[in-house]
């Protein structure tokens, strides 16, 4: 054996002593919710397919149309030749949505914050990252190679102590959290953090993977709470609600255009296949037209909380948290012995000690099945741990 291979090898005997080791399950998509896994037809509550657009006609022909027209992939980087007219029409969309001047496309949301938090802040500035920020964030702080603070969790007053003890000691500074929480399904305070950069001069930075199309009748997290939020930087993907693949941010033109410029994952990584941004476009047609089946996962989400005994729902996300990862992966086996897909989320994607169900309602969930799930929650989930 390579020694490389004696490495991988005593390296994933470890992560599965410690429950883990993670493994790709083959999984098929068979129409709006159902899943096909082993041979097995059981229904998915573990999509980001909020809206089911993944598999709505107009969507997917908006797709081969385009494909057909202009083939698969993009051929290259958006600076060089990858950048189709359909970028432009896709970007003013997502800007109007917004209430941005401008936007930009990249490859994904991972790629999006990977490539956007190095351009405006550097080794001498200051990252203020709520705990339970996406992975992608941590990763585009990381390269930018700035002092990152970690706030508690939607915590005001402990972002303004680390900000009144440290913002005066750096340059710029960049508040970073998600606006839906991707594990959580909570909403980030944004309008307390509007008032808090506007104070202290720093930018602010919202992941809205979760929340565009879902929440704030479909404009997304920033446009979920009584009051106008003004955030410079407003970040998500095209993956999820949108239904399609590609990341986004929305910002003023000086903003976009510096982005445009020196975002490396965007110069050095191939521009998105049309029929990626053409089934975006279709999606967003749909999701302005129809408010109201932009505010149906939401609703299915808080049926579901309501049978199970669980706090209302705030987005199209429940976390069940069960603590041991063991635990939560056999909580996750009975679910798919009786038919149901609920994935379980361990740690490093969340705290040591809070493994949990993760359930995520669609548009196009039944109320009988939803029911049927909380019960099944109930009964022997949540009442089995206390
Ligand atoms: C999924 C997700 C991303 C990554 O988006 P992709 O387009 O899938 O790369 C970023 N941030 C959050 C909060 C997410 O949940």
């Amino acid at each position: 054996m390579q020694s490389i291979e004696v490495y991988a090898t005593e390296k994933l005997a470890s992560l599965e002593a410690k429950h883990l080791r993670r493994v790709l399950i083959d999984t098929a998509r068979d129409g709006d919710i159902w899943v096909k896994r082993s041979g097995k037809k059981i229904l998915s509550f573990s999509c980001n397919d909020y809206l089911n657009l993944t598999q709505h006609p107009l969507v997917k022909e908006a797709a081969v149309s385009a494909i057909k027209a202009f083939g698969v992939g993009a051929g290259a980087s958006r600076l060089v030749t990858g950048n189709h007219p359909l970028f432009r029409s896709l970007e003013t969309r997502l800007a109007k949505l917004k209430g941005t001047k401008a936007a930009c496309v990249f490859g994904s949301g991972y790629l999006a914050n990977t490539g956007i938090i190095p351009i405006f802040v550097g080794k001498n500035d200051l990252i203020l990252m709520d705990e339970l920020a996406h992975a992608c964030l941590w990763t585009g702080a990381n390269v930018a190679g700035t002092k990152t603070l970690i706030f508690r969790h939607n915590n005001l007053n402990h972002l303004t102590d680390l900000l009144e003890k440290n913002r005066g000691k750096h340059k710029r500074a960049l508040i970073a959290t998600d606006g839906v929480f991707s594990m959580d399904g909570d909403l980030a305070p944004l309008p307390g953090l509007c008032d808090i950069a506007d104070k202290y001069d720093a930018w602010l930075l919202s992941d809205d993977a979760h929340g565009i199309g879902v929440v704030g009748n479909g404009r997304g997290s920033s446009f979920a709470h009584n009051t106008t939020t003004n955030i410079p930087l407003q970040m998500g993907t095209l993956s999820k609600a949108i239904g399609s693949y590609g990341g986004y941010i929305c910002a003023a033109d000086s903003v976009i255009d510096l982005i445009k410029t020196r975002a490396r994952t965007l110069i050095y990584s191939t521009g998105l296949p049309p029929a990626n941004i053409a089934a975006a476009i279709a999606a967003l047609d749909i999701i302005e037209k129809e408010p109201g089946y932009a505010a149906l996962p939401l609703q299915k989400a808080q049926t579901f909380t309501e049978h199970a005994g669980l706090p209302t729902a705030v987005s199209p996300i429940v976390p069940v948290i069960i603590g041991d990862a063991e635990k939560a992966l056999a909580a996750s086996r009975m679910l798919e012995d009786e038919g149901y897909l609920v994935t379980a989320i361990r740690p490093p994607t969340v705290a040591p000690g809070t493994a949990r169900l993760r359930i995520t309602f669609t548009a196009a969930h039944p109320n009988t099945e939803i029911i049927k799930l909380a019960n099944i929650i109930r009964s022997r989930i949540i009442k089995g741990e206390t």
